[in-house]
């Protein structure tokens, strides 16, 4: 079955993390419609059991949708290598370990592809995957998937982005998505892709306001994510949102935030920090910085 998003709605957002909450805020706000998170909910976040993208994503926004009695939207996403039979694929959170530290993930990476002799010839084949699902009460549901495919690099190259990045360069481009500026990889990234798939669908065709969302919807939605968030990771996104905000209100924050706010976000995503509980307070200060009183 088929649903389309009436402006005017609600949609649950079926992640804990705020630094999603906050795109998907952002993506459908011009379309009139709300994004609240399962965390603001209170909705348990299920276990992601399944062995697919499209399960696991569509596992969360089943069960988001049918305990909050909204349309739910859910992601998944990964790293597929093609002579590793597609791993890390779902697993590629998991391949980083307790501290999510990515070069350890990419190491392990490089290292199974050397014990198969991979790195012979214009390096392996890789691509990236986003699965969206769609998911309402009733119990129906839309998948959208987006894909972006090309090779793997060793040692990684650039700072930007995170994850698998700096050893991802996408077909036809000379940089690794860890090297590209953002604007660049989230105009051609899987999770670009799988976003158009869903806005055609389920979003085009709403009167789309002329203007984008208000500032103050930004700020409301940084607020939500700083009140919510609880580990280094999630400090990461935030940060890396505060950047996009600068980026795009100049005037507001000054346009010469955003790159050290990136390259902060960066840093965050890859240092091995303590583990504390004042994550919070640091996004607190960060957009204090951010305002004008
Ligand atoms: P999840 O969708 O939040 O479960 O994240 C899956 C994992 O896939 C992330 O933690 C990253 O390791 C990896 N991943 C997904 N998208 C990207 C990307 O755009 N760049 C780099 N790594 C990614």
């Amino acid at each position: 079955m088929s649903h389309r998003l009436e402006a005017g709605g609600r949609i649950v957002v079926a992640s804990h993390n705020p630094g999603k909450v906050w795109e998907i805020q952002q993506l459908i706000a011009p379309y009139g419609l709300e994004a609240v998170s399962a965390k603001a909910l209170k909705l348990v976040e299920p276990e992601e059991t399944e062995s697919t993208f499209v399960g696991n994503a569509r596992l969360k926004a089943v069960a988001a949708a049918k305990a909050s009695g909204l349309p739910a939207l859910a992601d998944d996403s990964g790293l597929e290598v093609a002579i590793l039979n597609g791993a890390p694929g779902i697993y590629s959170a998991r391949w980083a370990g307790p501290t999510k530290d990515f070069s350890i993930a990419m190491q392990k990476v490089a290292d199974e592809i050397t014990m198969r002799g991979g790195w012979d010839g214009g390096g392996p084949r890789a691509n990236f995957v986003s699965v969206l699902c769609l998911a309402w009460p009733d119990g129906s549901h839309q998948v959208f998937q987006g894909k972006v495919f090309g090779h793997l690099v060793w040692p990684p190259r650039g700072g930007n982005g995170f994850g698998y990045d700096p050893m991802f360069q996408p077909d036809g481009e000379e940089q690794t998505f860890g090297e590209m500026p953002p604007d660049e990889k989230n105009a051609m990234s899987h999770r670009a892709r799988a976003f158009a798939a869903f806005k055609a669908d389920c979003l085009a065709g709403h009167v789309r306001r002329s203007e984008p969302p208000s500032r103050e919807t930004a700020i409301e939605g940084l607020k939500a994510a700083a009140a919510n968030l609880s580990t280094q990771a999630e400090l990461a996104r935030f940060v890396a949102n505060l950047s996009a905000d600068a980026a795009a209100h100049p005037d507001e924050v000054g346009a010469g935030m955003a790159p050290g706010l990136r390259r902060l976000a960066t840093w965050l995503e890859t240092e091995a920090l303590e583990e504390e509980t004042k994550w919070r307070l640091v996004a607190r200060a960060l957009l204090a910085a951010a305002q004008r009183t």
